[in-house]
């Protein structure tokens, strides 16, 4: 085969590239890149209850984010909320009953 092969060299890179993407994308998912974290219900018991509160993973409001809420329990990645049964919520996220920590 030859490595020279202009054709072979951009399937190469192409796929070099794609690899990239999907971990970047990875990394965003799970909060390690500093991005938005989703943090869904696993059970979806809380959905009426998310709904009605508006729960959101990225706070619209900078200041208001579950991070610095009262009912935030820290976790890996996704923390908790006493308020929605110690389910999943984003660090960055936020909802109507954000209440800040003191
Ligand atoms: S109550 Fe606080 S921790 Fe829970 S979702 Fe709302 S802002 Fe986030």
């Amino acid at each position: 085969m030859n490595a020279d092969n202009p054709r072979r060299q951009f399937l190469t890179r192409l796929g070099i590239g794609a690899l990239v993407a999907t971990g970047a994308a990875a990394l965003a998912a799970c909060g390690k890149g500093g991005g938005p974290v989703a943090c869904a219900d696993p059970t979806g018991g809380t959905k009426a209850q998310r709904d009605a509160l508006k729960y959101v993973d990225v706070a619209i409001d900078p200041a208001k984010k579950c991070v610095t809420c009262a009912q935030y329990v820290p976790g890996d990645g996704c923390g908790t909320c006493k308020i929605f049964n110690n389910s999943p919520v984003a660090p960055g996220g936020s909802c109507d009953s954000f209440a800040k920590k003191t």
